[in-house]
């Protein structure tokens, strides 16, 4: 009997939003054994769980009523290679950033455009992590998780995660049913660069083609993210607050007639996604503060909270901000984050 469970822990400096918000109680998971101790106590006195990782997509609307499982487990395995790739095991309390940055110093090439996401490896499956036009289904192979009822251990194949754009199983009918311990990815021993994403295209513009390495790529897309993105260590955000919505052709068709400029992109034949900053802006709100909280000036799809007020002084901006825009162009905006509890 390792594990350490606290009470009435604070969570400040567990969210990247700052919130204040305390745990009933607390748990860092080092190990297995950790991961099966912790919930049996949470089954045993019958607590919600709450799984944490870097706290960097969701959002605590206030005190969380139960045990807050903080994800500690590291280590990171080679376990098969075949001539074209690699299958590196992570544990999921690993740092993405991190490991992004592992992968480069080890040549194993497929995570430059995913550099500098925030959070641990076990969060990015939650959301299918995607950025610069790559998503984490692009290089995922497997993942291990432990049923939070059973403790059984499963392994989820792509296909079982039902990966989709910011989306997976685990958002949807496995929703707080399992608790990720491992992710494994399939990298390449030899670089292919997907560099068609516009801002990442224009920036290397500058460059002869020949000269475009991963390194380029991983540095570019990092001197992008720094430049448009709040640091949360300064500016406490969640990154986007809000998913681009996907609408119909029609739909588009009609606003693209009243908003000749509306920013967008066609799916496929019947859907288009919509860029949901532009829409923010649009609707006025870029650049807006009010109390603790307020919207970033250089991209208004991120919610700010400089003066780390409570979740709900947050969660009550984004919802005028969504009515706003649902009243303008006729279009529902999707939260991004998780709000607990
Ligand atoms: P947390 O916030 O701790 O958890 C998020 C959800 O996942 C919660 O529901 C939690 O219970 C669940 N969860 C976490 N770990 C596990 C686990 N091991 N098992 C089961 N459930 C788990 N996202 C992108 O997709 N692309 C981006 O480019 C991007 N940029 C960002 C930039 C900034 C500045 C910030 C602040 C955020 C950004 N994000 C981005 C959002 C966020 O970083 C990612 O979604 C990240 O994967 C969240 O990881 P986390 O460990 O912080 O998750
Ligand atoms: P951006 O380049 O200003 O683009 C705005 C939006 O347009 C993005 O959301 C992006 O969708 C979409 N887009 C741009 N070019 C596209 C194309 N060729 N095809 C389809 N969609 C296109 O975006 P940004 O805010 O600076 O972010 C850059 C990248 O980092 C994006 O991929 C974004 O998703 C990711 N990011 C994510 C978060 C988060 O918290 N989820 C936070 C910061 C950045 P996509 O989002 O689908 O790419």
């Amino acid at each position: 009997m390792s594990l350490v469970i606290s009470a009435n822990v604070d969570l400040q400096g567990y969210n990247t939003l700052a919130v204040p918000a305390r745990a009933l109680f607390f748990a860092t998971l080092a190990t297995q054994d950790d991961v099966h101790e912790a919930l049996a106590f949470a089954r045993q006195q019958a607590l919600p769980v709450m799984i944490l990782g870097g706290g960097s997509n969701l959002v605590l609307r206030s005190d969380f009523p139960g045990l807050v499982l903080h994800l500690g487990l590291l280590g990171k395995t080679l376990v098969h290679e075949d001539e074209g790739f690699v299958w590196l095991r992570v544990a999921a309390g690993e740092s993405w950033a991190k490991l992004v940055d592992y992968t480069l110093a080890s040549h194993y090439w497929g995570l430059e455009n995913l550099a500098l996401i925030p959070g641990s490896v076990g969060a990015a499956p939650i959301q299918n992590i995607g950025a610069y036009g790559v998503e984490l289904k692009d290089v995922f192979s497997e993942l291990t998780a432990i049923h939070m009822v059973t403790g059984e251990e499963v392994i989820f194949s792509a296909e079982t995660c039902d990966f989709g754009y910011r989306d997976s199983v685990f958002k949807q009918a496995q929703r707080d049913k399992y608790l990720i311990t491992t992710v494994t990815l399939r990298l390449r021993k030899q670089p292919q660069l997907l560099c068609h994403y516009p801002a990442l295209r224009d920036a290397l513009k500058a460059h002869s083609p020949s000269a475009i390495t991963p390194q380029l790529v991983y540095q570019t897309v990092c001197a992008i993210r720094r430049r448009k993105l709040p640091d949360p260590a300064k500016i406490p955000n969640v990154g986007s607050f809000f998913k681009n919505p996907v609408i119909s052709c029609a739909q588009h068709e009609a606003l693209r007639q009243a908003w000749p400029d509306i920013v967008s992109y066609h799916l496929d034949d019947q859907s288009v996604k919509l860029a949901a900053g532009w829409l923010i802006d649009r609707a006025g709100w870029r650049g807006f503060r009010e109390g603790a909280v307020g919207v970033h000036q250089d991209q208004a799809l991120v919610l700010t909270n400089e003066g780390r007020g409570r979740g709900d002084e947050v969660l009550s901006l984004a919802n005028r901000i969504s009515t706003s825009v649902e009243e303008l162009f006729g279009v529902v905006l999707e939260l991004e984050p998780r709000v607990y509890p």
